[in-house]
C-alpha cells in the first residue's frame, strides 16, 4: 500500500490559492508592511498604522483633498499615506476558491518558463484555413508522430525546430468567439489566411475585427501564391485599409506568402509564429496546479463526459482532481492528440480527458484541486450559484405574496407560472385563462403546462426559473411537498379553473385577502382493502408522515391525482376509535360516502386554517 500515495507526497506543486493568508494578518502591518484587503476609513488606517488621523487629514489636506475620519480611502490613497508614514504597502485581492476564474496569478520571474504559443487560423471561408492545418501537421515529421497522424482532438501540437507550437483546430472565427464570448482567451498569434486569387473578403474583415478586439497579434498567410494571376501585393494593399499594416509598409503584422496545397513557405510561416512568440515572451509556471480552458466537450458512449482542455498554466496530471463549470471529477484517463496515455501537461498542451462528472461547455475554465473533497464542495458551490443566478435572471416571483408588493410598489411584475393538471386538456385550458390575465404591468409566462403530479424536475425548473407551481387536480407527495420548502418554491393547488385564476387575479388587482390555507395533517397509504356489506369499503392504512385526526379533510391521491375529496367518517386503531393516529402506526378508516378505495392509494388529511 506505500505506493498508494505515490506523487502526492511529493507534489511540491504550488497551491493556487496562496493569496489565502492568515485573516488575522490581514488589513494589519506585518514587519513594516500594510496588508490589506479593502477599503478602510480613515480612521481606521491610523489606527492599524498607530498615528493620528489628523496627520492624515492634514497630509491629504495638503493634496488639496479634503476628507473627514469616517471616510474611505481608495487604494492608490491608502498606499499613498502608508509610505509617507514610512511603512511598505500590499493589497491582496482574496479570490475564493469557487471563484477560480478571477484568479491573476502573479508568478515570481523565476518561477516562469517558457511556453509554447497558441495559434488560431482564421480566414474566408475556402482560402484554404483547412488545407493549411493539414500541411502543417504533416510537415517535418518527426519520426515518432509517423502512424499516429490521425487525430483524436481538436488541437494539437507541432514540433518545429526543437519548440512546440499549439494549433487550436477549429479554424474560423466562430468558435474563437464563441470563446470570447464565454470568457475564455487562449489563442496567442491568429494566423490570417487570405487567398492570392481572392483577396480581403467579408470574413477577413471579422477576422481581423474578432483578433482585434481581443488584442491578438496577427499574422497574416498569404495563400495560393501558386495560383496563376495571384497578387499577394494587392492583398497586402488591401489589409492596409482595414489598419493590418505589413511590416514592408512600416507596420508591425507579419506577412508570409504560402502555398498551403504545395507545401510552399510552411516552414517560413512557423519561423514566424515562433517569432512573435518571442516577441509576446509567453510564459508560465509549470509548478502550481493546472488552470485552462475547455476547447470541446462532449457525452463519449463509452467514457462518459469527455472534454478536450488546453492546459494554460500549472501542470495537470492524471489523477488530479479537477473542476470546470458545474462539474467536477478525477481526471481518469489523460491522452494526447494520437490518443497516447499522458501521465502529465504541462502549459499550452492540449489534452483529452475523462472522468468528469458532466459534459462541460467549450469555453469554460477548469482548475485542478488537490483533494477530491475541495473539488466537489467547489463544484457545488458553484452550481447552487448558477441555479441562483438564473433565479435572479428570470426575473419571476417566488410567492404571490411577493407579486402582490411589487403590484403595489408599482413595478412591472414577470410571473412564471409551471403548471400541472390531471390531463392536457385542462392544462390548456388553465394555461389559456391565466394568459388572459395579462395586462400592462404584469407579464404572466407559463413555462411548463403539462399533465401528471408535481415531480422534482417540476420543482428544479421552478427554483431555476423563479416559478410558482400551480397543481390542478394534481397533488405532490410529501417528498416533494418537503424539498419545496427547502428550496423556497411555492406550490398552490386547486380544483376549479375559476377559483385559480380568480386567485391570480386578486393578486394582481391587489386585492390579497386574509384567506385560509390548507394546513397538511398527513399522509397514510393504503396497505388492505376490506368490503364489509351494508358497512361499504374500509382501509387498512400505514401513517407516513404527520397525523390523521378523525376530523380530518381527506382527498385520496392515486398516482399523484386526486380522485375524491371529502372527509373521514371513522378511524381505528384495532377496533377502537382513535381520535389522532401517528406516523408509523396503522389504522383502519373508512372515507364518508366513497368506497373505490385500492391498494397504494394515498390518503392525505388536511384543514383549513387562516392564513397569518
Ligand atoms: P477553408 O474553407 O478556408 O478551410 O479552405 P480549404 O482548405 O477547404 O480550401 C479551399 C480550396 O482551396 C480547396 O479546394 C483547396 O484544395 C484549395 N487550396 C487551399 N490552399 C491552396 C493553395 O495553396 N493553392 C491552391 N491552388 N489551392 C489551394
Amino acid at each position: 500500500m506505500k505506493n498508494n500515495t505515490n506523487k502526492r507526497n511529493n507534489d511540491k506543486r504550488e497551491s493556487n490559492f496562496t493569496n489565502k493568508v492568515n485573516e488575522k494578518d490581514l488589513n494589519k502591518v506585518n514587519n513594516g508592511v500594510f496588508v490589506f484587503t479593502k477599503s478602510l476609513t480613515v480612521g481606521e488606517l491610523a489606527k492599524e498604522l498607530n498615528i493620528n488621523a489628523t496627520d492624515i487629514i492634514k497630509k491629504l489636506f495638503l493634496q488639496k483633498k479634503i476628507v473627514t475620519i469616517n471616510q474611505y480611502l481608495d487604494d492608490d490613497t491608502i498606499g499613498e499615506i502608508c509610505l509617507e508614514f514610512g511603512y511598505d504597502f500590499q493589497k491582496k485581492n482574496i479570490v475564493n476558491e469557487e471563484d477560480f476564474e478571477k484568479i491573476e496569478f502573479n508568478d515570481d520571474e523565476k518561477n516562469l518558463v517558457e511556453r509554447a504559443p497558441v495559434v488560431t487560423i482564421m480566414g474566408h471561408v475556402d482560402h484554404g484555413k483547412t488545407t493549411l492545418i493539414d500541411a502543417i501537421r504533416k510537415s517535418n515529421l518527426v519520426a515518432s508522430e509517423f502512424g499516429g497522424i490521425s487525430q483524436e482532438i481538436g488541437a494539437y501540437q507541432k514540433t518545429y525546430n526543437n519548440r512546440k507550437i499549439t494549433f487550436i483546430d477549429t479554424p474560423g472565427h466562430e468558435a474563437f468567439s464563441q470563446m470570447r464570448s464565454r470568457g475564455a482567451s487562449v489563442t496567442d498569434i491568429v494566423v490570417l489566411v487570405v487567398a492570392a486569387d481572392d483577396g480581403v473578403m467579408p470574413q477577413t474583415i471579422e477576422a481581423i475585427d474578432h483578433a482585434k478586439a481581443a488584442n491578438v497579434p496577427i499574422i497574416v498567410a498569404v495563400n495560393k501564391i501558386d495560383v496563376p494571376g495571384a497578387n499577394p501585393n494587392r492583398v497586402i494593399n488591401q489589409l492596409a485599409e482595414h489598419n493590418v499594416i505589413a511590416e514592408s509598409f512600416g507596420g508591425d503584422v507579419m506577412v508570409c506568402e504560402i502555398s498551403a496545397k504545395k507545401n510552399i513557405g510552411i516552414d517560413n510561416l512557423l519561423d514566424m509564429i515562433l517569432l512573435q512568440a518571442d516577441i509576446l515572451e509567453l510564459k508560465a509556471n509549470p509548478n502550481r496546479y493546472a488552470s485552462g480552458t475547455v476547447l470541446e466537450a462532449e457525452l463519449d458512449k463509452g467514457g462518459g463526459p469527455k472534454a478536450t482542455l488546453l492546459v494554460q498554466n500549472g501542470t495537470l496530471y492524471s489523477s488530479d482532481y479537477v473542476v470546470v463549470g458545474t462539474a467536477y471529477g478525477k481526471v481518469r484517463r489523460m491522452t494526447d492528440e494520437h490518443n497516447q496515455v499522458l501521465k502529465e501537461a504541462k502549459p499550452s498542451t492540449p489534452v483529452s480527458i475523462i472522468g468528469l462528472s458532466e459534459v462541460p461547455q467549450a469555453g469554460d475554465r477548469f482548475m485542478a484541486f488537490p483533494t477530491e473533497k475541495q473539488a466537489k464542495e467547489i463544484a457545488e458551490k458553484r452550481k447552487n450559484r448558477k441555479i441562483e443566478e438564473t433565479r435572479n435572471k428570470s426575473g419571476g416571483v417566488k410567492s404571490l405574496d411577493e407579486l402582490y408588493t411589487k403590484i403595489q410598489e408599482g413595478q412591472l411584475v414577470q410571473i412564471n407560472i409551471l403548471l400541472k393538471a390531471d390531463s392536457a386538456g385542462t392544462a390548456e385550458a388553465v394555461k389559456s385563462s391565466l394568459e388572459k390575465l395579462n395586462n400592462d404591468q404584469i407579464k404572466i409566462n407559463i413555462i411548463r403546462a403539462a399533465a401528471g403530479a408535481i415531480n422534482e424536475s417540476d420543482l428544479l425548473l421552478a427554483a431555476a426559473s423563479n416559478a410558482i407551481i400551480y397543481g390542478f387536480n394534481v397533488r405532490p407527495s410529501s417528498f416533494i411537498r418537503k424539498k419545496s420548502e427547502e428550496e423556497g418554491v411555492e406550490i398552490r393547488l386547486h380544483r376549479i379553473i375559476y377559483a385559480l385564476t380568480e386567485e391570480v387575479e386578486s393578486a394582481i388587482k391587489g386585492k390579497m385577502k386574509k384567506e385560509e390555507v390548507e394546513k397538511i395533517d398527513g399522509e397514510a397509504e393504503v396497505r388492505n382493502i376490506f368490503k364489509i356489506s351494508k358497512v361499504g369499503t374500509i382501509a387498512g392504512c400505514m401513517v407516513r408522515d404527520g397525523s390523521l385526526f378523525n376530523d380530518s379533510n381527506v382527498r385520496i391521491l392515486r398516482d399523484g391525482t386526486i380522485i375524491y375529496e371529502g372527509k373521514l367518517e371513522s378511524l381505528k386503531r384495532y377496533k377502537d376509535d382513535a381520535k389522532e393516529v401517528k406516523a408509523g402506526f396503522e389504522c383502519g378508516l373508512k372515507v364518508a360516502n366513497f368506497n373505490d378505495l385500492h391498494e397504494g392509494d394515498l390518503i392525505e388529511a388536511y384543514r383549513m386554517v387562516e392564513k397569518e
